[in-house]
């Protein structure tokens, strides 16, 4: 038997497959969309199974198949198939493809890891005759309570002397045996269902389980979404099929999961990078061997190899993490789309703030809206303020306003509690020298190093560069150095300043490095161990705490001061989302904005809790200046350590395409990107908007492969990217 094997021989090859010979030790035991290793020039490399033949009629000799990498892994037909749409859409290899659908710890490797983790247990060899022992070594104490423990049963090997189990296990009286274990704890179910809402009950009902469409959940903050999530799976489960939920993040999974193991304990698999790869590789086992109905993951949790399914999920469906940013470059709704048409079944994507490319679908009638307008219970929306920071800087309130202030000590003595959002970690962004302007920036990128006070230095977030903070400044060495630019760690210090009898948590990248930190804070938190949790966009969505009634945003501008075509989008789906964790359950909920723009239109559609008033003006905005939805967008990157060779090379690509799409496709550019120096290599960027353009794809294609075996200069193309 032979087997066609696509091989990984340089990180961005060319694919291309080569036929071997199956060995007799393997030949029923490799399947298509196995992942093997094999021999190629003097090296041993990964490959993936691409089909079986039985014959062979060339002359030349065959090398043998090396080994199998693991015997429960094989991408099936379906994913191998969408491995098809990866490559179409990102334009990555075909192996890039199959390597992305897999968990890391699977991945094909070079060397072997062994990722099962095996509990040692001890019992006695069958037939032994313990009395002789006994009789024969009457002084061997320990040796003997541990045959007689041994006679109720197995026992761990741990819980004994190690000598005396040794010197059983060279008498032969004992052996040892191995049990696979699961390395996360699953807890058992222990809730029922409780009644659901009219508008939840319709929302179930509008589902149709059984066949293809895909539908948008707009319902405001608190609507119970996700109730709506569980009971559709529930019924999927009942009829013996899977289901696939996503959520945009980490800190998003721990309550959500919490709630799903309530309700299906032991049939639920997680899915995230904040997993050891052990951890990943023992639930990707349950997935395989069919142990488990239900998987909830971030992004590529899309991948897993349910079979059967009979619905996938996806939360907060606007969320800009569900698109890779790296190659390659997919966004899991247009996996989720593919694999919910193979399987013919409802692809639910849910939102308080759906993006404006998923509601105008909907308005089309290309996906079925469903609505949840109001919150559960007698919870009611929040009531937002904005206030103008430039009256309040008259007043020396260089942080909290006066309102602000006032409202979080109402708070404390109510014993309630309070979320500061601020997006931007680090004590402060920028140190600059008072007396000649001089400003500390990052010799690779083109950004400022932000403070970081407990560690005293001044970092760079994008590529990690790091120095220690200095007393005067490096160009006119005055001791003239200030800060500007609030983050949070000083957030954290003001609060304590501010607010001495508050407990105060902070949560950002910073103070979640650790694994299993963000399920810490955040069950803390809801514990009520602290009154007041302040962090980055981080702590933004999803999270369900009833006594907070209190959301403050600290500066609003952050991330609407960003020169993109979706600041609007961002930034209101932001604010709404962070509003809605006030007020959460009987207790009303309040929400202060801080910005120096407050006739600022998006954020007064964020007062009025008005997403349709938003989507409108946005609507119109986009439709003006030639942006999505009314147009698709690509962007093309050139990136090179050398300058002038990538600002040549952009001029090329650009020419290139004009020469191959239609006059009707605008092409913008060439630019400077918009993080122009990043790691020491430069970027420059053209940007493509069209209609349909059915040439693209096949010259996008062929300029990738022009740049493929190129070392100095680098090509990136994104289609649709989330920013520009
Ligand atoms: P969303 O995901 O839409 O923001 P959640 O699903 O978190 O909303 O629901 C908000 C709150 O309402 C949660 O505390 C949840 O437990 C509760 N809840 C949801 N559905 C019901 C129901 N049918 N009966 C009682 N409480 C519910
Ligand atoms: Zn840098």
């Amino acid at each position: 038997m032979y087997a066609e094997v696509l091989v990984e021989y340089s990180a961005k090859a060319i694919d291309k497959t080569f036929t071997y010979l199956i060995p007799h030790s393997l030949e029923n035991k490799i399947k298509r969309g196995m992942k093997v290793l094999v021999p190629f020039g003097n090296k041993i490399i990964n490959g993936f199974v691409t089909g079986i033949k039985e014959v062979w009629n060339e002359s030349h000799q065959l090398k043998e198949i090396n080994s199998l990498v693991d015997e429960y892994l094989c991408l099936n037909e379906e994913l191998m198939s969408l491995g098809n749409l990866l490559e179409e859409k990102t334009l990555c290899t075909k192996i890039t493809a199959y390597q992305t659908m897999l968990p890391s710890s699977l991945k094909v490797k070079k060397q072997e890891t062994h990722y099962a983790k095996y509990i040692s247990y001890i019992e006695l060899v069958e037939g032994i005759d313990i009395d002789e022992f006994k009789r024969t070594k009457p002084q061997a104490k320990t040796q003997i309570e541990i045959i007689e423990k041994l006679k109720e049963g197995k026992q761990l090997k741990n819980s004994f002397s190690k000598s005396a189990v040794d010197s059983l296990l060279q008498r032969k009286i004992i052996k040892i045996i191995g049990e696979q274990v699961y390395r996360l704890h699953t807890p058992k179910k222990v809730k029922e269902d409780p009644p659901l809402t009219s508008e939840q009950q319709s929302a179930c009902d509008k589902v149709k389980l059984n066949e293809h469409r895909t539908y948008l959940l707009y319902g405001v903050t608190g609507s119970g979404k996700t109730e709506v999530y569980i009971r559709l799976i529930k019924k999927v489960v009942q009829e013996g099929k899977t289901a696939i939920l996503l959520v945009p993040e980490i800190s998003l999974t721990t309550q959500i999961v919490n709630r799903f193991y309530d309700r299906f304990g032991l049939d639920v698999a997680i899915f995230h990078s904040a997993l050891s790869e052990g951890e990943k590789y023992d639930e990707y086992l349950k997935i395989l061997r069919k142990e488990v109905h239900i998987v909830i993951g971030t992004r590529s949790a899309i991948f897993t190899p349910l079979e059967n399914l009979g619905i996938i999920i996806m939360d907060e469906e606007h969320s800009e993490n569900y698109k890779q940013d790296s190659n390659p470059r997919y966004h899991a709704i247009d996996m989720a789309e593919y694999r919910a048409k193979y399987h013919q079944i409802p692809l639910l994507l849910g939102s308080a703030t759906p993006s404006l490319e998923s509601m105008a679908r909907a308005k089309k009638g290309v996906y079925e809206l469903i609505e949840m307008p109001s919150r559960i219970g007698d919870s009611k929306l929040p009531k937002i303020e904005i206030v103008d920071m430039a009256e309040e800087m008259k007043k020396r309130n260089t942080i909290f306003s006066t309102q602000l202030k006032e409202k979080i000590n109402e708070r404390l003595v109510k014993k309630e509690q309070v979320i500061l959002l601020l997006n931007r970690r680090g004590y402060s962004s920028v140190i600059s020298c008072k007396s000649c302007g001089y400003t500390f920036e990052c010799p690779n990128c083109d950004i400022t190093l932000t403070y970081h006070k407990a560690a005293n230095n001044l970092r760079c977030h994008y590529c990690g560069y790091v120095i220690k903070m200095q007393e005067e400044c490096p160009s006119c060495k005055e001791k003239a150095l200030g800060s500007h630019g609030l983050g949070t760690e000083k957030l954290e210090l003001e609060l304590n300043k501010i607010f001495k009898e508050a407990r105060v948590i902070r949560m950002d990248a910073d103070t979640t490095t650790k694994k299993g930190a963000h399920e810490k804070i955040i069950n803390a938190f809801k514990n009520h161990e602290y009154d007041i949790l302040l962090g980055t966009q981080m702590i933004a969505k999803g999270l369900d705490f009833p006594f907070v009634t209190l959301v403050g945003i600290i500066n609003a501008d952050a991330t609407l001061n960003i020169p993109d075509f979706k600041s609007g989008e961002r930034t209101f789906a932001l604010l709404a989302q962070v509003a809605g964790r006030a007020g959460r359950s009987s207790l009303e909920g309040e929400v202060v904005i801080q910005t120096f723009n407050p006739d600022n239109y998006t954020l007064n559609c964020v007062k009025e809790n008005n997403y349709d008033k938003f989507y409108q003006y946005e609507m119109n905005n986009r439709h003006k200046l030639d942006y999505p939805p009314y147009y698709f967008i690509t962007s093309i990157k050139i990136a090179s350590k050398e300058y002038e060779l990538a600002s040549k090379e952009i001029v090329k690509v650009k020419q290139y395409i004009e020469k191959n799409v239609s006059k009707s496709t605008i092409i913008l550019g060439p630019t400077t990107a918009s993080f122009f120096k990043l790691n020491n290599i430069y970027r420059f960027q053209i940007l493509l908007k069209y209609k349909k353009e059915p040439n693209l794809m096949k010259t996008l294609k062929e300029l990738d492969s022009f740049y493929i075996m190129n070392k100095i200069v680098n090509i990136e193309i994104d289609n649709n990217p989330m920013q520009i």
